[in-house]
């Protein structure tokens, strides 16, 4: 429902040390080639293929049992807990990598707002993927959080070199030194990755373990990471440079994305243009877009237009909308049958969702961090 928009409580400038910058040699997401790099290390672990041949039969049955129940929803409704793992240089809160709790809120939020199909699609196809996304509220030894969904850290305490980290250095050590039960939280890591240029990664979920095959993810390793750039919602105001293209909130989206089993619309196989994202309501690509492209964008897959407003391309945040029926298919897919994602939604850790406004703008301009904050939620 809408609501009208509140008032303006506050406005903010903060010093040039405050802002961060996401330098302008971006790699949106370094899903794929993170994947690629531990494969290269171990060949004994599933590949895609073999994903793919375990899940698909699966996404068909659910579509089938759907069809059959005549579903007067269509989706299962599922709430997730999440933990935030803020690592910081022992600066402040508010500064660097140690960014705000409201500003977590702003982002768990239009997290909900594009996993609810509720940030604008122009496509009949678009769907509310009944995955919606709270504040965890207890550790795991059952301690309640002094801020919900977040754990900060200030990485000497842990030994941790300083920042920035390269996604090696994340994987093998951040993460393995600080994951909570992926059991039971979604863990989310943010982490200043700007000297490499990623804003964020995400395992991908596995085949049951069943199988017989090793996982690519593991109970070290299973999760998030993201730039602390990236955190925030449409209400991050920018239009001042390349690093706000990513300052809106959408790179958890996407990756959230790949956490729960979407590959890239484009498919992932390099070098392979027109490649299939077991998707058949997302048109073929050619490849990845970036920036903002304009309608029509035929290809020579034999597309009339590309869907570059899907949260699995790489377009700027400011246009990207869209999750499909087919792609919300195949999430609540991996939610009934993948290891660490099926025990999710009746994890006991508890939750509560953020009870701030998600319009605080950040506006990472030139050498000041704009805050400004609003009073109350807008579901516009
Ligand atoms: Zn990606």
């Amino acid at each position: 429902m809408k609501q009208i928009l509140t008032f303006m409580v506050g406005l903010v400038l903060v010093s040039a040390a405050q802002g961060q910058k996401i330098n302008s040699t971006i790699k949106r997401c370094y899903t794929v080639e993170y994947i690629k790099k531990l494969r290269a290390q171990n060949p004994n672990l599933q590949t895609d293929a073999q994903f793919e041949a375990w899940l698909n039969p699966l996404v068909k049955q659910h579509k089938l049992k759907k069809r059959a129940s005549n579903y007067k929803v269509p989706v299962l409704n599922y709430t997730l807990p999440v933990i935030f793992h803020i690592v910081h240089n022992n600066e402040a809160v508010g500064s660097g990598s140690n960014v705000t709790a409201a500003r977590i809120q702003a982002q768990i939020l239009q997290l909900n707002k594009d996993f609810a199909n509720l940030s604008g699609s122009p496509y009949a196809s678009a769907a509310n993927s009944g995955i919606q996304f709270a504040l965890a509220t207890k550790n795991p030894s059952g301690t309640t959080l002094a801020e919900p969904g977040i754990e900060r850290i200030n990485r000497t305490t842990k030994g941790w070199k300083a920042s920035p980290y390269d996604f090696d250095y994340v994987d093998t050590t951040i993460k393995p030194g600080s994951i909570w039960d992926p059991t039971k939280y979604i863990n989310v890591w943010l982490v200043d990755m700007s000297s490499a240029g990623i804003l964020g990664f995400a395992t991908f979920p596995s085949l049951s373990t069943l199988s017989g095959l090793e996982a690519i993810e593991t109970d070290t390793t299973a999760g998030l990471a993201i730039d602390p750039a990236t955190v925030g919602s449409i209400f991050s105001a920018g239009n001042c440079g390349a690093g706000s293209r990513y300052t809106l909130g959408k790179t958890l989206t996407h990756e959230m994305g790949h956490f729960l089993g979407l590959r890239h619309i484009w498919g992932d196989q390099d070098p392979a243009p027109c490649a299939t994202d077991y998707c058949d309501d997302t048109p073929i690509h050619y490849d990845a877009n970036s920036g903002k492209p304009t309608h029509p964008k035929p290809n020579s897959c034999g597309t009339a237009d590309e869907m570059f407003e899907n949260y699995m391309d790489y377009s700027d945040d400011n246009i990207v909308n869209t999750f499909t029926a087919d792609q919300v298919d195949r999430m609540q897919t991996v939610l009934l049958n993948s290891s660490r994602r099926t025990t999710l939604p009746t994890s006991i850790v508890g939750f509560t969702y953020p009870t701030g406004s998600n319009k605080i703008a950040f506006a990472i301009c030139n050498d000041s961090l704009i805050v400004t904050k609003f009073t109350a939620l807008d579901n516009n």
